[in-house]
């Protein structure tokens, strides 16, 4: 979902002349909304609390200003930034960015996460006494370096918390307040999360210093994507899917199921119909969930299946299709799920698989984007619809936002459509 605004250019932005380069060989022509209004903000020193989804160029958004503030000031030697993630996948992400904007200045950067084996833990040790510039880490493994004193933070400038509300969610409060013991207290703080529930308020209270707030019109898909349900019963559900894979349509396909026993089970079914597709999920090992990214990525892999853990922060190009195996209980997650087609701008189809018990979420979902899907028949050799429950319609009928997982129910509230 990047909103782009025309009237600023990165030129206005004076960054110095390798990471302008950087910008450039990215192909990034003109800031999206979220780095229009924060990189200004960042360039003057401020303390930042921005609303943006993955999706919207909220990497770059604080990347560009660090780098710019880090390869100006001409490299102390120390580690300047900490960059904290809740997952791997998306710290890996985001040293890849940091990579290709970075190249041609002398920043440079290492990620830190747990999951590997020992000699994983020892690489990122010795990275770390490289003296790199930029750590981007997940919270348990960058506690693991600080209290066995491996790590020293004391000359941190920027510190970045990116998905905080996925760091929350995961529980991770107790650990992020941990690591903020070991920071200097004169820093400058980048938050980003994509919703604003009360405890995301509660802990910006206690670790910005006067922000300034940025809201990115949110918790509605980009326009690219044409959104679509089929009504089926689960017993039709991998037949369609084999029908959509087959269509020739579509080149790049990410299926989401609910659980990884669903996951499974689908990559199970569709190779045994000779469908290139892999399943994607923690009980895979570091090695083979890489592996399966990695081929993803190159185009040698046209279909991967995972659960919601593959739908924040993947970032992968020239997804065509999405496939909602089931209705996702949460509505934002069917947003997160449905924004890894359509990405920079391009266009995409997100196809929902929806069977009777699901009708509610469907509304849900419905009430939350504020509109009603399309609904395509199901092709004849599939198979008779399933009879409809009745009707529901949560749009725009106020108090029906469905509750947050084992949550207050308040996440987005504050990302109100004004
Ligand atoms: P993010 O929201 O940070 O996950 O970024 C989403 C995608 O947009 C990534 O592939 C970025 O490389 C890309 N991107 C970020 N900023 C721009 C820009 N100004 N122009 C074009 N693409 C961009």
């Amino acid at each position: 979902m990047l909103f782009i605004l025309a009237i600023v250019t990165f030129k206005d932005f004076n960054f110095n002349e390798q990471l302008a380069e950087g910008v450039q060989s990215m192909g990034y022509n003109t800031p999206t909304a979220i780095q229009a209004q924060a990189i200004p903000v960042i360039l003057a020193g401020k303390d930042i609390i921005a609303c943006a989804q993955t999706g919207t160029g909220k990497t770059a958004s604080y990347l560009l200003p660090v780098l710019n503030g880090i390869s100006n000031s001409g490299h102390g030697h120390q580690i300047s930034t900490l960059i904290l993630g809740p997952t791997r996948e998306l710290v890996q992400q985001i040293d890849q960015q940091v990579e290709g904007l970075a190249y041609f200045t002398e920043v440079s950067s290492l990620a830190v996460y747990g999951g590997g084996d020992g000699m994983a833990y020892e690489q990122q040790k010795r990275g770390i006494q490289n003296n790199v510039d930029i750590v981007i880490a997940t919270p348990g493994r960058l506690i693991s370096f600080l209290t066995s004193g491996a790590l020293k933070l004391n000359h941190l400038k920027y510190f970045v918390l990116d998905e905080a509300d996925r760091m929350l969610d995961m529980g991770f409060f107790q650990d992020i307040m941990r690591i903020i013991t070991y920071l200097p207290a004169n820093r400058q703080t980048l938050l980003f999360s994509a919703t604003m529930p009360g405890k995301i308020r509660t802990l910006a209270r206690s670790i910005l210093k006067n922000p300034e707030q940025i809201n990115i019109a949110i918790s509605q898909p980009a326009v690219g994507i044409s959104q679509q349900i089929y009504k089926v019963h689960d017993a039709q559900k991998t037949k369609l899917i084999e029908v959509l894979l087959r269509s020739g349509l579509y080149t790049s396909t990410i299926i989401f199921a609910s659980t990884k026993e669903k996951v499974k089970a689908l990559a199970k079914d569709l190779k045994a119909a000779h469908i290139n597709a892999e399943a994607f999920h923690s009980d895979m090992n570091q090695g083979e969930r890489e592996e399966v990214l990695l081929n993803f990525k190159n185009r040698q892999l046209p279909v991967v299946i995972g659960t919601d853990a593959l739908s924040r922060g993947i970032d992968v190009e020239g997804i065509d299709l999405v496939i909602n195996y089931d209705v996702p209980g949460d509505p934002e997650d069917y947003i997160h799920r449905i924004g890894r087609t359509a990405r920079a701008a391009t266009t995409g189809t997100a196809v929902t698989l929806v069977n009777r018990n699901d009708e509610r979420r469907l509304a849900n979902i419905q009430a939350l984007i504020d509109k009603k899907i399309e609904e395509i028949t199901l092709p004849a050799d599939i198979g008779a619809i399933p009879e409809q429950k009745p009707q529901f319609d949560n749009r725009r009928k106020g108090g029906r936002r469905p509750q947050r997982k084992g949550g207050s129910g308040a996440k987005g509230q504050s990302q109100g459509k004004k």
